[in-house]
């Protein structure tokens, strides 16, 4: 194919996704007056937020539930619900259901792959009134929770009870543990303590017919015919609307530390990794990789305290690298004798570590890891691909990104200004993004489906842990085969028969 007609390719891929949303809402009916005076019935007039009579908000109002957090993706929802409780979304649902109106399921509007938004005027259904934790208990570690609770006020509301949340994400002030479930997060701690699709016990779902499914079970062990869900875990709510989790948490380490590496070479990162894992074994609790360019635009965007000239001199990048375990003196020790062990060798594979003094500065040396993502967000426009490629391939992956937008001279200022990786070097969870000055579909076809089709060639993942969302359902098939969306296609027609349910989300 020429470099002409694969442009047109791809130029119209563009087109079509944007026509695919176009005939999305075109099956659905629209919010009106009389679903209103329907939800006022069982919904307190304070619960539903309506730029429709009676309340004729103006539609500035409704921007941040409508607006994504990256301002990328824009809805036009005249309507957002905010339940207190299952019954209510399900009498909510009810009627969508009766009315074909179609619905986006809403935590804290963290996603960013536009899951959360609607595409155009689906009626939003946010979860932040449900905010209640329902029970814990001490000794087995299970805490069941209203899927609107906060990620971060779970971990306050544990903290006392010596227990963590086995979850953490830069974004943990805002993020619902209902929108963690749904879109599978991943974050800091899956090293420790995996993946949700081992954490989460039990759930409750709204399904989109209404009716509640009740399967919040707090037993680890249930052996009873399928496991159903294990479907809603990262379903970015397009089979149902997630109303309680139950999850196993963790007991919190009695000592935790940090360490901030700088690498001279990207190469050093693996041998690194191999080495920290067989020095320091089980408490080895986090390994992050973030390259230079990154590290600057967080230092410059305040996130974090800056390392000092001298640690930072003739760094290409960074590892932090966290422990956690039962006893201080222990783990220091291990610590210890690995830092010693990397200053002394013949070939140091690091230039220096900064080690965390106190929990001040544990504070502020994961602070500049968890900002990163807000750093680039400040910066520009982000485009973020975040994938599972081989551990090996992560700088192979940034730098051939970076080469294919400067053969298309979009280098520039007033294009792309940089392009940056960083990751969860444990999970082989690279965040790839290209930072532009402004959204620009030439930026888009340049990357896409170049990004994609780079990835597909190491046989990685087109989505580690962001999700599909609207973003990528264009892409899918790079990761899923044909007869895997074919059966997930049958599933969300099973559950959903109307596609009500976060339509134009997920599948294709
Ligand atoms: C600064 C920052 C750092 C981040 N770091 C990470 C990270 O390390 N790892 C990671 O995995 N993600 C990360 N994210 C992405 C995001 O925070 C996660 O995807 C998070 O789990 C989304 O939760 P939310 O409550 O904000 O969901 P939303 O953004 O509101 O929704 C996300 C998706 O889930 C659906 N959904 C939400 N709530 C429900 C529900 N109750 N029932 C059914 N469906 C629902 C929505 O329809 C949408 O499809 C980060 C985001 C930011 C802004």
């Amino acid at each position: 194919m020429s470099l002409a007609s694969r442009r047109v390719a791809r130029l119209a891929a563009f087109s079509l996704r944007r026509s695919a949303h176009a005939s999305t809402s075109a099956r659905y009916n629209s919010v009106n007056a009389d679903d209103i005076a329907h939800f006022s019935k069982f919904l307190p007039t304070s619960t539903i937020l309506s730029t429709l009579p009676p309340q004729s908000l103006p539609s500035s109002e409704l921007s941040p539930f409508n607006d994504d957090w990256m301002n990328k993706y824009h809805g036009q929802s005249t309507t957002v619900v905010r339940p207190r409780n299952a019954l209510e979304v399900s009498e909510v649902v009810k009627r969508c259901n009766e009315r074909g109106i179609a619905i986006v399921p809403q935590g804290g509007n963290t996603g960013l792959v536009g899951g959360g938004v609607p595409i155009k005027d689906e009626l939003l259904i946010n979860l932040g009134n449900m905010n209640k934790v329902r029970s814990f208990d001490p000794v087995s570690g299970i805490l069941v929770a209203d899927a609107g609770c906060v990620l971060e006020s779970l971990s306050e509301y544990l903290a006392p009870h010596n227990h963590i949340m086995p979850l953490d994400l830069g974004a943990k002030g805002s993020c619902q543990i209902g929108g963690n479930v749904s879109t599978n997060a991943g974050g800091l701690r899956l090293l420790r303590y995996g993946s949700l699709h081992g954490s989460v016990l039990g759930l409750e779902v709204v399904l989109p017919d209404g009716t509640i499914l009740d399967q919040l079970s707090t037993l680890r062990k249930d052996n009873t015919g399928y496991d159903l869900k294990q479907l809603f875990i990262g379903a970015e709510g397009t089979l149902g609307i997630v109303t309680g989790v139950s999850i196993l948490t963790a007991p919190a380490p009695q000592s935790a530390s940090n360490v901030i590496l700088a690498l001279p070479k990207f190469e050093n990162v693996l041998p690194l990794f191999v080495q920290a894992k067989r020095q320091l074994s089980e408490i080895l609790s986090a390994f992050e990789f973030f390259d230079r360019e990154v590290y600057d635009l967080a230092i410059k965007h305040g996130q974090g305290r800056a390392l000092s000239e001298e640690d930072v001199e003739g760094a290409e990048c960074f590892v932090l690298m966290e422990t956690s375990g039962g006893k201080r003196e222990h783990d220091e020790e291990k610590l210890n004798q690995l830092l010693e062990t990397l200053f002394e060798s013949d070939k140091p594979l690091i230039n220096t570590g900064v080690l965390s003094q106190s929990p001040a500065q544990f504070a502020s040396m994961w602070a500049i890891r968890e900002g990163l993502t807000e750093a680039v967000s400040k910066e520009g426009k982000a485009y973020k691909y975040d994938i599972s490629v081989p551990l090996a391939k992560f700088k192979e992956v940034v730098d051939t990104t970076r080469e294919h937008l400067g053969s298309k001279g979009l280098l520039r200022d007033d294009a792309v200004k940089h392009v940056v990786g960083y990751g969860h070097v444990g999970d082989g969870n690279l965040h790839l993004n290209v930072v532009a000055a402004a959204y620009t579909p030439e930026i888009e076809a340049a990357l896409e489906p170049f990004v994609y089709e780079l990835v597909a060639s190491y046989k990685g993942s087109v989505s580690a842990e962001h999700g599909i969302g609207v973003m990528k359902t264009h892409a899918l098939h790079y990761s899923k085969s044909n007869v895997s969306i074919e059966w997930m296609k049958r599933i969300k027609q099973l559950f959903d028969p109307k596609g009500i349910m976060n339509p134009g989300k997920v599948l294709p």
